[in-house]
């Protein structure tokens, strides 16, 4: 049902982001992938992605933390696929570390990644999307940004951030055909998190299950992890007509956590 609709969705060369790109995909709209890696992997996705959607799929490697280089995606996709539609703000990082040890430059690159670049690139894509009266605006929040962790401070400020600027362009947005809405994950089964499993084991003697329920999950009551395809069938939602009166939420994914 997203034929003729284009999506950018930043940091989409990996996890949570792809899940978006070939849910996207799948329903038929032209796609704008955006990340880092490695460049032969990226092409077979990209290729992948035109195959699946019978659509185009673009690639552009914008840094999120160059304010530029967001503005020049939103116009490349403007230019080559039309709109932007859709915009999914998801590139983040992560760093885990007490504040008095965390350094600057590194929580200088989360708020930009995680949170800054999400104010570039809707304002960026909202002319476009008021122009053609109809929009769609999603990030991908955290269950952080309703609850804390330590050694997490950058992560959940600029996950509480995002928040706060999803509901104020939901307000700005309301009488323009556009929604603006948060997903909000708990822990999700990414390969970089599977891929922790092993050493964990070793480093702490403790079974496969040990690490996944007592270390992964703890914070997560069904014991078990959201996966990348249940995120972005929400997106997905978030994007068709049942949807248009969600703006300004955010939507818990978590298993539970932040009702504990
Ligand atoms: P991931 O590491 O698999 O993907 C991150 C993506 O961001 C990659 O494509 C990477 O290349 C890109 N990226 C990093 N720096 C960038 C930059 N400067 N410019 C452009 N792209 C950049 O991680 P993921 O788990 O899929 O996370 C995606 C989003 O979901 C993040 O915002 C993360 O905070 C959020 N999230 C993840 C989980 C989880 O458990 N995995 C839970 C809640 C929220």
């Amino acid at each position: 049902f997203l034929k003729g609709k284009s999506a950018i969705i930043t940091g989409s060369t990996s996890g949570i982001g792809l899940a978006y790109a070939k849910a996207f995909a799948a329903e038929g709209a032209s796609v704008m992938i955006n990340g880092f890696g490695d460049a032969a992997a990226i092409e077979q996705e990209r290729a992948a992605l035109a195959a699946t959607s019978g659509a185009t799929a673009l690639y552009d490697p914008a840094d999120m933390t160059k304010p530029e280089q967001i503005a020049a995606l939103a116009r490349r996709c403007h230019d080559e696929l039309g709109g932007p539609d859709i915009i999914v703000n998801n590139a983040g990082i992560q760093h885990v570390a007490p504040i008095e040890d965390f350094p600057a430059d590194t929580f200088e690159a989360i708020i930009k990644i995680n949170l800054t670049s999400a104010w570039y690139l809707m304002k960026a894509a909202v002319p476009f999307m008021k122009a053609a009266g109809w929009g769609r605006i999603i990030s991908t929040a955290s269950a952080h940004s309703l609850v804390a962790s330590p050694n997490k401070s950058a992560y959940v400020m600029a996950k509480h951030g995002i928040v706060g600027l999803t509901k104020t362009i939901a307000l700005e947005t309301a009488t323009d055909g556009i929604t603006v809405n948060c997903i909000s994950p708990g822990y999700v089964w990414t390969p970089l998190v599977e891929g922790q499993i092993p050493d964990t084991m070793k480093a702490r003697g403790l079974t496969r299950d040990q690490v996944i329920n007592d270390v992964l999950l703890a914070a997560q009551p069904t014991k078990e992890f959201v996966t990348q395809e249940q995120v972005a069938a929400l997106a997905v939602f978030l994007c068709g007509d049942a949807a248009k009166s969600i703006t300004g939420a955010n939507l818990s994914m978590d298993g539970g956590w932040t009702a504990a």
